[in-house]
């Protein structure tokens, strides 16, 4: 397990002499083992340099195209007390989990846009949105779909084993922040307290053998640079023992929810773009996902760095494409449609892609 050999005491930036940075720049390729000097604040005069190395790479390793995908929440019943998150227990408003109707409905409309890539999320209520009922739902909406991810409460590795039978092929974990002490100030109660649990979810995943799976932190709730030297640690250690597994990555920044949660460390635009580059030159072939949760505008400057996968027309209640009624987990900063997207991606030089893989039948 990552946990057992997890030392955050060890993540610290050091500073990097001029030297160090010149010779690292003369590399003609990357590895994680350069990851560190990558994200240092020494390096961040030559960030132009890297942006240009790191769109050159992206276009190598992926050519010009940008996978679309797009977010079905299902339930925003969660029992969990986390601070920064409209989903949490201690909000009082009317709880809504979709039926069976609700989620063919959901899905039709998202299959009549186009989409082909879909990701499920839930609130954390183990009885009420268990592993039985997301693998009904993954199992509802599998025939429209060539790729159905999940974002839901940590698992044990029978229990993904059972979402994968249902037709999941990816599964994205963020750790929130991987700062022990931090953690434990922004998840109060529920099972979400307990850090190690979460960091193991991921192990569990990875042994179930998902196709893809998905790892981040959500930044603004403890150094960035922290959280990316501990992001990249975790990567290298899944990537060694769970080698078949395809990786990607996302560091989405916190969005106003309701409530009065304050970012207590704001991430800026510059910091994102140094985030982005730093992945894509040490683990040229990990994914990137970017998501609403960023401007249009940032979305537009800062796609053509790094970026392999893209949420569109996002919605982040359950019934939000049909026009229910129920609370968002935040709001979404790029509110353009689809097409909207699509336009700026031909713009930008990309292939927008709406399917590029489907699980073979024995999964
Ligand atoms: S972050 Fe996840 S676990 Fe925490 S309150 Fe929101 S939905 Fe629940």
């Amino acid at each position: 397990m990552f946990s057992e050999q997890f030392d955050p005491t060890t993540l610290s930036t050091h500073s990097y002499t001029t030297a160090e940075i010149e010779n690292v720049l003369k590399k003609k390729e990357f590895g994680p083992q350069d990851f560190p000097i990558l994200i240092s604040p020494e390096i961040r005069p030559f960030l132009e340099e890297l942006a240009q190395r790191s769109h050159l790479l992206t276009q190598q390793r992926f050519g010009n195209t940008m996978q679309l995908f797009i977010p079905l929440y299902l339930s925003n019943l969660c029992f969990n007390k986390c601070t920064y998150c409209g989903f949490s227990i201690e909000h009082t408003y009317p709880r809504v989990t979709l039926t069976r109707d609700e989620i063919l409905k959901e899905g039709e409309i998202l299959y009549q846009k186009g989409f082909q890539h879909l990701l499920l999320l839930t609130g954390e209520a183990p009885k009420e949105v268990g592993v039985g009922y997301i693998a009904e739902a993954i199992r509802l909406l599998k025939p429209q779909f060539s790729s159905i991810g999940v974002e839901i409460q940590p698992m044990t590795e029978s229990d993904y084993r059972i979402l994968i039978k249902a037709g999941a092929d990816s599964i994205t974990l963020y750790q929130e922040t991987y700062h022990p002490e931090s953690y434990s100030q922004y998840h109060l109660s529920g099972k979400k307290k307990f850090f190690k649990n979460r960091l193991d979810a991921v192990d569990e995943a990875g042994k179930a053998g998902f196709y893809r799976l998905n790892l981040g932190a959500l930044l603004g709730l403890y150094e960035w640079r922290f959280e990316a030297l501990a992001l990249a640690q975790h990567l290298s250690y899944l990537q060694t023992h769970y080698w078949k597994t395809k990786y990607s990555v996302s560091f989405p920044r916190i969005r106003d929810m309701i409530g009065t949660f304050q970012q207590a460390y704001p991430v800026t635009d510059t910091d994102i773009v140094q985030f982005i580059c730093a992945f894509r030159l040490a683990f040229p072939d990990v994914g990137i996902t970017l998501s609403t949760r960023e401007s249009a505008e940032i979305r537009d400057r800062i796609v053509k760095l790094g970026i392999t996968s893209m949420s569109a027309e996002s919605h982040t209640e359950p019934g939000g494409y049909s026009g229910k009624e129920a609370e968002k987990q935040f709001e979404i900063s790029d509110t353009r449609s689809l097409e909207e997207v699509k336009n700026m991606l031909i713009h930008q030089g990309f292939e927008p892609v709406m399917k590029d893989w489907e699980a073979p039948c024995h999964i």
